[in-house]
């Protein structure tokens, strides 16, 4: 018995000594290494092997003296609850405690990020991990939050609908249960849930801590939400977006002043595009100085993308009417975002622009999907019953007995007599209206958007 403890006090020594050579080398290390990087300072080491625990820190000496100051304070405190902790259980129980604290320092542009991961055993079947981050400039000391490299604050909410839709797609990719709550909690609009992050060149990545988005056995969980999705979000000199080319020509703003003092009236077509139908219309619209509105759906605009970039190029505005056609209220709050990404990267492929505009399928929009889309809800107030009656004659008298200034109309451009029937009424109004689309009438009725509102007219 004896015998084994001088024993492992000899070893201790030799472990000690080992230790301070350890420490000298690489802080000579880091010493010339500093002259060449300026990302990685000296070093601090602290090592030391005792009974009943073990004990690793590392840590920068940096150029910021109040961030050092921070960082000091923070890891002397963890190192002195586990040591108080140590201290409690040595008589207690026979556990080799370990405590090990280590970093990295990584740039993010003009500024630095520290991250100190902290492991503490004390028992049990797992270390608890435990992580900070600091993110400063170098050389003034300045220190900065997530919200620096946001376009303006109010940009926090988009960024965690879009942290919120990834860690539900990581887990829905690999096949794990989910909290849909615990998830919203983690990533709600406080910049806290936001402290640990990097900018790589996938885009930026995010991590959560343990317990942040769900259980402990899920671990701690990264994503990385693509640069382009950061558009508008994140500011541009921190995005390297090398624009995906698309073949569009840019449509030319129509001179709006010949409207003034006229009606207006929004023809607006749904469930499209389509080949015949769509192109019928777009053959038509210059004869009556006309531009409309296409609400189209995501699953057919690579199918019919020659209709729509027509349509586009035109003059013509482009929105969503989601990818699928599916009742948003009968759907989760992913599935929803799901349908609309969906569709505004489809959109985006094609034409080069994500819509602004969302026609709900069914018109089933309320306070919470318009949240969650953060677009702004167009529906319509002439409902043509088109798809019910396709007869060109009874839709445009539908339209005529119907219109008024600021009228949307609801059409659908995969019918023949839809197109026709909305011609006819054209025809018929000509003289009294201009047909415009939903932007254009916005423009010329000075009318500023609110996403928290479904239009029905203007
Ligand atoms: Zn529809």
């Amino acid at each position: 018995m004896r015998s084994k403890r001088r024993k492992k006090i000899k070893l201790t020594k030799v472990a000690k000594i080992i230790c301070s050579i350890t420490i000298i080398t690489i802080t000579l290390f880091a010493l010339t290494f500093h002259h060449t990087n300026e990302n990685l300072a000296e070093e601090t080491h602290e090592i030391k092997e005792e009974e009943n625990y073990t004990l690793k820190i590392d840590y920068p000496v940096l150029a910021s003296k109040d961030i050092e100051e921070e960082v000091t304070t923070y890891i002397t405190e963890k190192k002195n609850d586990f040591l108080t902790t140590a201290e409690e259980l040595k008589d207690i129980t026979s556990t080799k405690l370990d405590l090990s604290i280590t970093y990295t320092l990584t740039s993010l542009f003009d500024y630095q990020a520290l991250r100190i991961n902290i492991y503490s055993y004390t028992g049990g079947a797992h270390y608890i991990k435990e992580e900070k981050s600091y993110y400063f400039n170098p050389k003034t000391g300045e220190e900065i939050d997530l919200t620096h490299f946001l376009v303006d604050e109010t940009k926090l909410e988009e960024l965690s609908d879009l942290a919120y839709y990834y860690i539900i797609k990581y887990y829905q990719d690999n096949n794990l249960e989910y909290d849909e709550e615990w998830i919203k909690e983690g990533t709600s609009t406080d910049i806290k849930n936001f402290t640990n992050f990097n900018f790589s060149e996938n885009g930026l990545e995010i991590f959560f801590a343990l317990y942040q988005v769900g259980p402990h056995s899920d671990g701690e969980i990264s994503i990385t939400i693509p640069e382009k999705k950061l558009k508008g979000i994140i500011k541009e000199e921190y995005l390297s977006i090398e624009e995906e080319k698309v073949d569009v020509i840019t449509p030319p703003k129509r001179d709006l002043s010949k409207f003034v003092g006229k009606k207006l009236l929004a023809f607006t077509f749904d469930d499209g595009p389509s080949d015949g139908p769509t192109n019928t219309l777009l053959d038509n619209l210059d004869k009556y100085d006309a531009r409309v509105t296409f609400f189209v759906l995501g699953s057919r605009v690579n199918t019919y993308q020659n209709s729509l970039k027509r349509a586009y190029e035109m003059g013509n505005l482009i929105g969503s009417h989601t990818y699928s056609h599916l009742n948003l209220f009968k759907l989760g709050d992913y599935d929803i975002m799901k349908e609309i990404n969906n569709t505004n990267d489809a959109i985006e492929k094609i034409i080069g622009i994500r819509p602004d505009k969302l026609r709900a399928p069914y018109g089933n929009t309320n306070e919470h999907i318009r949240e969650i889309s953060n677009m702004y809800s167009i529906l319509w107030d002439i409902d043509t019953e088109d798809w019910k009656y396709k007869d060109a004659e009874k839709i445009k008298e539908n339209i005529v007995a119907h219109a008024h200034d600021g009228a949307i109309i609801l059409l659908h451009d995969i019918y023949t007599t839809s197109v026709e029937g909305a011609l006819l009424a054209m025809e018929e109004l000509q003289d009294e209206y201009a047909f415009v689309t939903i932007d254009e009438m916005i423009e010329l009725k000075g009318i500023t958007l609110d996403k928290n509102k479904t239009y029905f007219n203007f």
